[in-house]
């Protein structure tokens, strides 16, 4: 039956409404980004069409940003972007080249504040016959929360010896009893309790959603007592608001070492012992929270851990607006050679469908991808790596996946 594209709209608690056709919107990217997303949208498609037979299908709506963008209307980021990001609410987005120079800023970063996403995740999964360093890689399965809007990645900083960082030195020294040297640059690391709380929040919500075993307070808070402390008491409080189902490690005891099935144990790390620990014990953590700078490096370590971020998956997510990105850059130099690998976008995509609750199609894509690389094919950056196996194109790559989904 053919149902009317229709947009997303939100619940009264929330929750997104998804219709049976849902209008998505697409960012192609620049550089490999039309390359990629080539390749992607028809393994989408398929995974829906074979999960739901019709039923439901994805309404593709182009939106413009990046090189396209300035060539067709003279803006990178139009503001009618902007304004179709907010109105349809879940997206899916090729890499956007950051031009160097004329202190053009980021058009990540950008989207992401002006439509406050919030919250960067990471899902780590490890799929059978892709190369990792490590000896046990399918022992990753992780989803990391990275706070997306504060931290030192604030931007509030002054080079040293500027105008601006010796009169806050100065301040700082007489006012608040401080001995910094005078000619230090400065850097200002906010943090508060509302952006903590909210992205922990919606850490523990996935966590107890997707019947995850924990949640991992990652921080630094035996030395940055008052940000990254704070994050982790923060976390407890959070935890406080959902009651039972929440069980802080400290009260194993009560349960005999092994929470109940439906709750979720809530653990803190120091930030250095947590990178210690997904090498060494990876299968104790499941889905990890964490403020900016911490989310940041822990994101791109597994993510080499299970073969790289040619595969790496990503959003950036807010209250009621979702951005699901490849995490690689836009890779110019393979830009129309249709050679680079599209895993990466295409697991972004899956992200997209469980995002919409069509756990089914996402599904048909997990599974097909190893049997892609089991049937001896792989994009150069794989196959390279994997003796005995045939180079593909990227389309190629898009088609194998779909053949592979039976
Ligand atoms: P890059 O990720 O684009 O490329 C670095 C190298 O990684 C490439 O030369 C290639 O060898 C490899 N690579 C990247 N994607 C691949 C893929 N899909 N398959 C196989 N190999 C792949 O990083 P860069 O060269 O530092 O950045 C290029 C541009 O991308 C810059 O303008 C940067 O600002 C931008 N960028 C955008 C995003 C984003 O949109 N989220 C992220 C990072 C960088």
């Amino acid at each position: 039956m053919a149902h009317h594209a229709e947009k997303i709209t939100l619940n009264p608690g929330g929750t997104l409404k998804v219709p049976e056709r849902p209008v998505v919107l697409f960012i192609e990217g620049d550089g490999t980004g039309p390359d990629i997303w080539a390749a992607t949208q028809p393994v989408l498609d398929a995974a829906v069409a074979k999960a739901y037979g019709g039923e439901r299908q994805l309404a593709w709506q182009e939106v413009l940003a990046g090189e396209k963008a300035f060539k067709e209307t003279g803006s990178y980021l139009p503001e009618e972007t902007l304004d179709t990001l907010r109105q349809f609410r879940v997206a899916l987005k090729g890499p956007l080249t950051t031009p160097i120079g004329g202190g053009f800023r980021s058009l990540n970063v950008t989207l992401r504040q002006v439509l406050d996403l919030y919250a960067c995740i990471r899902p780590v999964r490890y799929y059978q016959g892709v190369p990792s360093p490590m000896k046990e890689p399918q022992k990753i399965d992780m989803v990391i929360f990275r706070e997306n809007t504060e931290d030192v990645y604030a931007g509030i900083e002054w080079p040293a010896n500027s105008d601006e960082a010796r009169r806050l030195i100065a301040f700082l020294n007489q006012e608040l009893g401080c001995s910094l040297d005078g000619g230090a640059a400065i850097g200002i690391k906010p943090m508060t309790e509302r952006c903590s709380k909210r992205l922990i929040r919606m850490a523990l919500k996935y966590a107890l959603e997707h019947g995850r075993k924990s949640l991992t307070l990652m921080h630094k808070g035996n030395i940055m007592k008052y940000t990254e402390g704070a994050f982790q008491n923060w976390g407890y409080e959070v935890a406080l608001e959902l009651g039972e189902q929440v069980v802080p490690e400290a009260e194993l005891g009560r349960y005999h070492g092994q929470a109940p099935a439906g709750k979720v144990v809530l653990k803190d790390r120091l930030a250095d012992n947590l990178f210690q620990q997904i090498l060494l014990r990876p299968e104790e953590y499941a889905v990890i929270a964490t403020p900016n700078l911490n989310g940041d490096y822990i994101s791109d370590a597994l993510a080499a851990q299970v073969g790289g971020l040619g595969m790496a998956p990503g959003a950036n997510i807010g209250d009621g607006c979702a951005i699901f990105e490849a995490t690689h850059g836009s890779a110019p130099k393979y830009a129309g050679l249709d050679k680079v690998n599209p895993g990466s976008l295409i697991l972004s995509g899956a992200m997209l469908l469980e995002y919409l609750g069509w756990h089914e199609a996402a599904q048909r894509i997990h599974q097909a991808l190893p049997r892609v690389l089991a049937a001896g094919e792989a994009t150069y950056d794989l196959a390279r790596q994997l003796p005995g196996t045939r180079e593909i194109s990227c389309s190629q790559f898009g088609q194998s996946l779909i053949k592979q989904m039976g």
